[in-house]
């Protein structure tokens, strides 16, 4: 018989070993999953034994997460700007910085009544539902290549209660008729934006587990920023606006395109480690 504090100490020292960091964290996220509590519930259940379901589960859990699966991946969900969102395979993992795009979307867009917006590349859903979520009045149309991806960005939308407010509809925006989308107040995107030479150095987390065409345009990293910023009169009602998440060194480029084809009010916005994650503008 093992107690949650012993299985909590090997796991820890296992995962260690692995080279996996914050093994504690991980293992006690894991177990917390399995024990369908709060992590910090364990402490108060320490004596606690496993029983041999919960057990083989966890070690099933451990080894997958010793191959460096994603944590999100193995427990099925993640905590994005205060909502929980279930995440498989098929999506990318919400990130922190993402976050800071939502809350200046939030920031700018709190007083305006009715407005529409478009979601490029969906993923999990985590934009468009945190935005909903936020902002009762908004609505909008959220598009992505992929059918498992919009399947799981709509279960999301009802889990948290939002799916009245948004449309999700397969669309590959490097092929398909762009007007057959409509109209805008913005468009969001957070779009493949490694290039496929920076996509070969990625740490396994990335590389093996999460689904290549959600982070990499195959090409230079720009593709989507490029096509969006030309197709954004078609798009966009007037003084429509976008707001791109970038990856490192992207904002010089994608600023020089936006302020060619005609936005203005540029913003940018660093992230945590001083990079320039977000970039947003305003078609005059
Ligand atoms: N919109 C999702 C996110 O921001 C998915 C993005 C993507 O797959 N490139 O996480």
């Amino acid at each position: 018989m093992i107690t949650v504090l012993e299985a909590l100490n090997l796991s820890t020292d296992y995962l260690n070993k692995k080279g996996i960091e914050s093994a504690r964290l991980n293992a006690e996220l894991m177990l917390a999953h399995i024990l369908n509590c709060k992590r910090l519930e364990l402490y108060l259940m320490f004596d606690r034994p496993l029983d041999e379901a919960e057990l083989q589960n966890y070690r099933n859990f451990l080894s997958r997460r010793a191959q460096r699966e994603p944590l999100q991946y193995i427990i099925g969900e993640v905590e994005f700007f205060n909502i929980r969102l279930k995440v498989n395979r098929s999506v990318l993992i919400p990130r922190p910085e993402t976050e800071l795009l939502v809350e200046k979307i939030i920031n700018d867009f709190q007083e305006k009544n009715n407005f529409r917006f478009l979601d490029i590349g969906v993923g999990s859903g985590n934009i468009s539902i945190a935005i909903l979520k936020n902002i009762f009045q908004a609505n909008g149309l959220a598009i992505d290549i992929s059918e498992d991806a919009l399947a799981l960005a709509k279960e999301n939308s009802a889990l948290n209660e939002v799916e009245s407010r948004i449309s999700l509809l397969k669309f590959d925006f490097l092929k398909d008729d762009i007007k057959s989308l409509g109209k805008f107040d913005l468009i969001i995107s957070n779009p493949p934006y490694v290039s496929a030479q920076d996509y070969e150095a990625l740490e396994p987390e990335l590389k093996v587990y999460e689904p290549k065409i959600a982070l990499t345009d195959f090409y230079n990293g720009l593709t989507f920023y490029k096509k969006i910023i030309e197709q954004s009169s078609t798009l966009l009602n007037e003084n429509g606006r976008i707001y791109f998440e970038l990856g490192k060194g992207q904002s010089e480029n994608v600023n020089m395109m936006l302020k060619e084809k005609g936005f203005n009010s540029i913003d940018i916005i660093k992230d945590y480690q001083g990079i320039e994650r977000i970039v947003c503008g305003e078609l005059k």
